[in-house]
């Protein structure tokens, strides 16, 4: 992590991509300097600061800059693991989850600047890669409704066609057509087969494997040479655990490196550097990121155990290196264990009906 900025103090400071497009420091800042720049954005000095990095109590920046700093992380995977390459077509998985609306803008916004450098260059020498988007629909193995399904896929489909220029193609395929085509005698073996495994944990892995199997299908189908998945820091953060727990070490290097090539065609991993609190953050502070929230239901066994504890632990990371910082740390402390005590409490409470409920997952 670094900033070319001399008086930038952040630690959670990605040197942009974007540095040209960002603000230059304004004469009246710039004269105030010293207490009047802790009310500024760290990274611009221009901004009122609007968020809370996870870099402390010092990462604060203004909404343009937090995102700025999140698309540099972005960038910088796809540049150094040359995930990306002009003659490729990938094709983005999104779940409708804010990771997943996270990649699927990034990958558009760097799309639409490799078409804008294409037309401005005369010699048309390199072309730009495309771009598709798939929605795996899991409705049959949830029980959603048919009309918010409905109003989901009509969501999706609106956020797909205002991430143009240039166009992308939506493939909205149901987890069932891993089986067939038709999709009719697709749900019967679907169920057949999930009703085949008793434990929950096994049941939700086995949707994850279908889940990457499709995508591949899709992919291979028409013609993508890359997947790109919205996995994040803390997603592998709880893989790391769950997969140990789980006793599948074997492949758990392969797992998260960020270009997967054991498949046939590349998994690749571009927001393997952003933990979820950012990508939620950048979410909620850019109204045009529009998450479908109907289709991420909360896990359930390991999975949904190793999740809240990953939580739970970011939290109590959080705060601690806040704290060390700041003035008022005696108050903040207090504030910070009694939420995290009543994070861990459902964290316990989750753990208990876990062994209640499921037996020994
Ligand atoms: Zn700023």
């Amino acid at each position: 992590m670094a900033c070319n900025s001399s008086t930038c103090n952040s630690s959670g400071c990605y040197k942009g991509y974007e540095e040209e497009e960002q603000p230059k420091p304004n004469t009246k800042a710039a004269v105030n300097g010293g207490n009047s720049c802790q009310n500024l954005c760290v990274k611009c000095k221009v901004n009122e600061p609007v968020c809370c990095g996870i870099g402390g109590e010092n990462s604060r920046f203004c909404k343009d800059c937090f995102k700025n700093n999140l698309y540099g992380k972005f960038k910088q995977a796809v540049t150094y693991n040359a995930m990306i390459t002009p003659p490729d077509k990938v094709l983005v998985a999104f779940s409708g989850g804010p990771s997943s609306r996270v990649v699927l803008q990034f990958v558009h916004e760097m799309q639409y600047k490799a078409q804008k450098n294409y037309d401005a260059n005369k010699d048309k020498s390199l072309p730009v890669f495309g771009v598709g988007v798939a929605f795996i629909d899991e409705s049959s193995t949830h029980s959603f409704t048919s009309l918010h399904i409905e109003k989901a896929i009509e969501d999706i489909r609106l956020i797909v066609s205002n991430l143009a220029p240039p166009s992308k193609e939506l493939f909205v395929v149901p987890i069932e057509s891993i089986f067939s085509s038709d999709g009719i005698d697709g749900k019967e073996r679907l169920k057949e087969l999930l009703d085949a495994v008793s434990d929950v944990t096994g049941k939700e892995d086995l949707l994850i494997r279908l889940r990457i199997l499709l995508l591949q299908k899709i992919a291979s189908e028409n013609g993508y040479t890359r997947i790109v998945l919205g996995t994040c820091t803390s997603r592998i953060a709880c893989h790391v655990i769950s997969a140990t727990v789980k006793g599948q070490g074997y492949s758990l290097s392969a797992d998260i490196q960020y270009v997967d090539s054991r498949w046939e065609i590349p998994v690749v991993l571009p927001l393997r550097d952003c933990p979820a609190q950012e990508l939620n953050t950048l979410c909620s502070l850019d109204g045009s990121l529009k998450i479908v929230e109907l289709l991420n239901g909360p896990c359930s066994g390991i999975n949904g155990l190793v999740s809240s504890f990953v939580k739970v632990l970011q939290e109590l990371i959080l705060h601690r290196k806040g704290n060390s910082v700041s003035s008022c740390w005696t108050f903040k402390r207090r504030k910070s264990f009694s939420r995290v005590h009543n994070s861990k409490n459902s964290w316990e409470a989750h753990s208990i009906s876990l062994q209640q409920g499921s037996g020994n997952p």
